[in-house]
């Protein structure tokens, strides 16, 4: 394995433990050919020019190879192979193969960036990058609570903003828009980071706002991915006060470039987490639009949990918005990859995460999965404090009726997120013992062969294999241009899941028999 003072972005990426957030990007993020967000060959290149050591000659960087071959090969990781890259611009996500997105070079406040000792120290899947329970622990000293599974807090709560538009505008209950939205208009911040629909080559990308009425269009969940390359270049170039939405690794890249990064320590002075179950690719959307069947450049914008307070929150609906202003749409649950815990187009970064709430973010916000909230689809938020100052202005906010939230404590919270803790601690622990990676990832975790009931190691093996062949069969049936490929797979792939899982189907009926058999 690299030490850390030869580690570099080419390392974490050959290791599937790219997660994709941008924090290393010198040159850029490029598309990978299974659609997600990767160091871009220019930045990769950057690392490996000042340090050459751990990629051999023979695979160093060159401008005309495959992004795969430039990475060295790993077969744990999705978007890493050995296989040559495809050639036609059917299987060509936008970006890919045509260099870097042009975010230019990073500032030079650290005095080294793009280096390896700051690279180690700053990849949120560096093994010897601090961890969340060290971050947490620096930052909030002294939250009166703590919780294995939540980490620091002030308090918890579960419910929804009060004051419109936002539980109306927002996947959930508004809380995240409510709280960027009260941080901005009270001074405390000159803008938001957060992820808004795009036109050109994403659908989506982070942007920073600086009015009510923008941090509103960024309202809603989106399960594409994205990265932070720009708005760090903007919040290095531009003085004020920042905040940050983002997912658990995303608030973990921040928290570590802040520790060594004075510029960015004094700018992003909040961190606002989402929950995070995993992070899909953008072919989920391919998927979207051949289950649908619509051609995918028609596809103008995508809406993934498409709200309906006359039914359940948990009935998620896929919503296409096409170029000629029509819409299609449908259930999550007729989809043959609408099964979230099955996990398909899941990053494999995601196998080696033992973060579920964001647990370095100065407030965090989730889905209440519990009755009776999770028929309630106006949407409600489970929240967790953990700055004090945060604190304050939510009690304030409840006192005075913009919001509407109640006091629960650490079991309600983690019990909404209860599939999410088992597959990040119990799953994480057995994944450990047989996912090989150039890079071993360092979890709070230990790794544990023994203690798993045979149907859970089942379901563990079973969901990660999905997450890996739907990369797969999903770029070959772009690359054939034949959809039926992956949707075929994708149906049989999610019979095995949930027989399973939820013992659903003639195989579920008989592999419970089996079980009661053997038990
Ligand atoms: C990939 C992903 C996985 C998630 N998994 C879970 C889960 O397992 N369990 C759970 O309870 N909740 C999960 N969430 C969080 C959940 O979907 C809601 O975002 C959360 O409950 C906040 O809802 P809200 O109505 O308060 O937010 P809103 O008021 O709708 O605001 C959402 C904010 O998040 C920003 N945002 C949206 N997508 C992203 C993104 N990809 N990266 C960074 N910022 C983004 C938006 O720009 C907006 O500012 C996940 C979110 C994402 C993006
Ligand atoms: S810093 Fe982020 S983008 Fe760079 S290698 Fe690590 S996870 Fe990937
Ligand atoms: S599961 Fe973990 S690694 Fe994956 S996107 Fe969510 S926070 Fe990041």
């Amino acid at each position: 394995m690299p030490s850390p003072d030869t580690l570099t972005p080419a390392d974490i990426t050959a290791s599937g433990l790219c997660i994709g957030c941008g924090g290393c990007a010198t040159k850029g993020m490029a598309w990978d050919k299974y659609g997600q967000r990767k160091p871009s060959p220019a930045t990769l290149a950057d690392y490996n020019n000042r340090h050459p050591g751990p990629v051999p000659a023979s695979t160093a960087p060159q401008p005309d190879q495959p992004i795969e071959a430039r990475h060295g090969v790993c077969r744990d990781e999705p978007g890493m192979t050995d296989r040559p890259a495809p050639t036609s611009a059917t299987t060509q996500f936008p970006g890919e193969g045509r260099g870097p997105v042009p975010t230019g070079p990073m500032p030079d406040p650290v005095g080294r960036p793009g280096t390896s000792e700051t690279f180690a120290a700053t990849c949120p899947f560096s093994p010897t990058a601090r961890n969340e329970d060290q971050l947490a622990l620096a930052r909030f000293p002294a939250a009166p609570h703590h919780d294995a599974r939540l980490g620091r807090y002030e308090a918890n709560y579960v419910g929804h903003a009060e004051q419109a538009p936002f539980r109306e505008r927002g996947s959930s209950g508004g809380m995240v828009s409510w709280v960027a939205a009260d941080l901005l208009a009270s001074g405390k911040i000159d803008g938001v980071a957060h992820v808004i629909p795009a036109t050109g080559d994403r659908l989506f990308h982070y942007r920073i706002s600086r009015t009510p009425e923008q941090i509103l269009e960024g309202a809603r969940s989106r399960y594409y991915p994205v990265d932070l390359a720009e708005v760090l270049q903007e919040i290095r170039s531009t003085p004020g006060r920042y905040a940050i939405v983002g997912i658990p690794c995303f608030i973990k890249a921040v928290s570590l470039l802040r520790e060594q990064d004075p510029i960015l320590h004094d700018r992003i002075t909040h961190l606002l987490g989402l929950f995070c179950g995993h992070m899909k690719s953008a072919q989920f959307v391919d998927s979207f639009a051949w289950q649908l069947d619509v051609p995918r450049q028609d596809v103008r914008a995508v809406e993934y949990r498409r709200k309906d307070p006359d039914r359940p929150a948990n009935w998620y609906t896929a919503h296409l918005t096409l170029n000629d202003g029509t819409a299609r749409w449908q259930d999550w649950f007729h989809l043959a990859d609408g099964d979230w815990g099955a996990g398909f187009f899941q990053n494999s970064a995601c196998d080696a995460c033992d973060d579920v709430v964001a647990e370095c973010a100065d407030v965090s916000f989730g889905d209440a999965w519990v009755e009776p909230y999770s028929s309630d689809g106006r949407g409600t938020n489970v929240v967790i404090v953990r700055s004090p100052e945060i604190a304050a202005s939510i009690a304030a906010a409840i006192n005075n009726g913009r919001l509407d939230l109640k006091a629960v404590d650490a079991d309600f919270i983690a019990n909404t997120q209860a599939a999410g803790f088992r597959q990040r601690r119990d799953g994480l622990a057995y994944r450990l013992t047989w996912q090989k990676r150039r890079v071993t990832p360092v979890k709070r975790v230990a790794p544990r062969a023994t203690g798993h009931p045979p149907r859970r190691r089942a379901i563990y093996r079973t969901r990660a294999a999905i997450a890996y062949w739907s990369h797969r069969m999903a770029w070959a049936a772009n690359r054939l241009r034949w959809p039926a490929l992956y949707t075929r797979w994708a149906r049989a792939s999610l019979y095995i899941y949930q027989a399973l899982a939820y013992k659903r189907g003639r195989l579920g009926r008989w592999l419970a028999r089996l079980a009661g058999v053997e038990g």
